[in-house]
């Protein structure tokens, strides 16, 4: 969770949303329903820890421990990273983040170069680019349900504190409109929607980008039949900011799962009666804007290098995406910096302005800023979604273990992937052993390079949500990932280059 201000104004949110429950807790209120909570957490994270714990980490006999790859001195950097994030919320403002193209990337780039400079690495540069296209961004927005006597006497207006407009949203004024319950998202449109704002509903089997393209396109036929807005309920624990999808055209909100449940069962109590919703949205699209990447170099005794890659921005917290990846990659930073032996290959750090922001595309722009350097690389390791718990939504639980990662090798090379399972088996990194090609996320704008491109990621409940927070990693499986990726950097380093990347394989 966020400390300082930051803590301090959640704090006073669940007291004003306690407070607001308890004065429409009429029972006569809303068809005698519960109003819901503001933002907030599924109740499970607060598992982790008591009782739900990952296993404690194991160093395999006769190796030495590093200090650096302790997991408390890793949460630490967690910490600071997700820092930044709350920095930009207590400001107050309504969508924060680590959002490239505003100052909290670039605060997080700052403290990222500055870590990598104290640690030894050699030609630290914060290297900055031009977006390439405007930018969307919500500034302030509120989803209104409209109160009304014959709901029940002491019904009062409900604000769902949850809700977010998706990408390129935009509302002139305010709407106010009806509000009909569309069914599932992905089912065709079974309901009259025309001016009226259609609810869809979705329970992601892992998370928001699990369902994305069937919300996207179902978004668009609610819209094509006639919708003036439309809600996506994603039916998670807690009541979560869920920031993904898009809207072209209408305007479109994301509800957690407390705002749905609440107008699904007012809507189901109000029969033929109308429900009225008032959504208002001021946005942006922001032009001129500059974000930042990291980049720095550890000189081995080759001019051959392995680039080892974090993306440093992130929608709300952003603590398992991507804090920890930031975080493990400044662990192993320090490792090599401090060595007293040159590394067979130079190493070549990068924390970059990531792939959230349309425009803004951190390893593209830093591969066309870099070229000569980065035509050196043999292989670019992705740090990305490291160490979180895994959180399973059948039921919703937190289980004691970290989220099984994909592993993706893009020439599928297998003296590598020898090398990954060795690794994952020494210091129990999960992974799911479908290994694959596909590298989704950070590594498309390496694609130029041509190389081999290496990485674990996942994708989990908590992916995009508010619910991102540092209590969701796991300090052990921080621990593991540092332990397991310098392994594999370190066969990599010693392998020749075409082993690497042998002459027939895919790049
Ligand atoms: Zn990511």
């Amino acid at each position: 969770m966020a400390r300082g201000i930051g803590f301090s104004l959640k704090l006073a949110a669940v007291v004003i949303a306690a407070a607001t429950a308890a004065s429409a807790a009429t029972p006569t209120a809303w068809f005698a329903t519960a109003t819901p909570p503001g933002l907030q957490n599924p109740p499970q994270l607060a598992s982790i820890g008591n009782p739900v714990r990952a296993p404690a980490f194991k160093l395999p006999a006769g190796q030495t421990a590093e200090p650096e790859f302790a997991g408390s001195r890793i949460q630490r950097d967690l910490r600071a990273i997700v820092g930044f994030s709350d920095a930009m919320e207590a400001t107050g403002v309504q969508f924060w983040g680590r959002i490239s193209g505003y100052p909290s990337e670039t605060a997080a780039a700052n403290w990222f170069a500055a870590q990598l400079r104290s640690a030894g690495v050699k030609s630290v540069e914060v290297q900055t680019f031009d977006a390439a296209q405007p930018f969307w961004r919500p500034k302030t927005w509120e989803v209104r349900i409209l109160a009304d006597p014959a709901f029940g006497p002491g019904s009062a207006d409900v604000i769902l504190r949850s809700a977010v407009p998706t990408s390129g949203s935009k509302i002139d004024g305010a709407i106010n409109a009806p509000l009909v319950f569309a069914g599932e998202a992905g089912d065709p449109v079974r309901v009259d929607v025309r001016g009226k704002i259609a609810i869809q509903h979705s329970r992601p089997t892992t998370g928001a980008y699990s369902d994305r393209s069937k919300i996207v396109q179902s978004t668009q036929a609610l819209e094509a039949a006639g919708a003036v807005a439309v809600f996506n309920w994603v039916e998670q624990e807690g009541n979560m900011h869920v920031f993904d999808f898009a809207s072209r055209g209408k305007p479109a909100f994301n509800l957690g799962g407390a705002d749905g449940a609440f107008l699904k069962a007012v809507l189901g109590k109000a029969g033929a009666r109308p429900v009225n919703a008032r959504l208002t949205l001021d946005s942006e699209m922001a032009t001129g804007l500059k974000a930042q990447n990291v980049i720095g170099v550890v000189p081995g005794l080759s001019t051959e290098s392995v680039i080892v890659n974090a993306h440093l921005d992130s929608w709300f917290d952003g603590a398992g995406d991507n804090g920890d990846g930031v975080a493990v990659a400044l662990a192993l930073a320090r490792h090599y910096a401090k060595a007293a032996a040159k590394p067979a290959k130079t190493l070549i750090f990068v924390g970059n302005a990531g792939h959230h922001s349309p425009g803004m595309n951190g390893a593209t722009n830093l591969v066309r800023m870099n070229r000569p350097l980065l035509n050196t690389a043999v292989l670019v390791l992705n740090l990305e979604h490291v160490a979180q718990y895994q959180v399973r939504t059948d039921p919703w639980r937190v289980d004691p273990t970290e989220e099984p990662k994909n592993v993706g090798v893009s020439n599928m090379n297998l003296f590598l992937i020898d090398k990954i399972t060795a690794a994952a088996a020494r210091y129990g990194y999960t992974y799911n052993t479908m290994i694959d090609a596909s590298v989704p996320g950070d590594l498309g704008g390496y694609a130029p390079l041509g190389v081999a491109r290496v990485q674990g990621i996942h994708s989990g409940p908590l992916y995009h949500t508010s619910g991102d927070v540092v209590g969701s990693i796991s300090v052990p499986g921080l621990e593991r990932a540092a332990y397991f990726y310098r392994d594999f950097i370190d066969a990599v380093l010693a392998a020749p280059a075409s082993l690497v990347n042998p002459p027939a394989a895919a790049k």
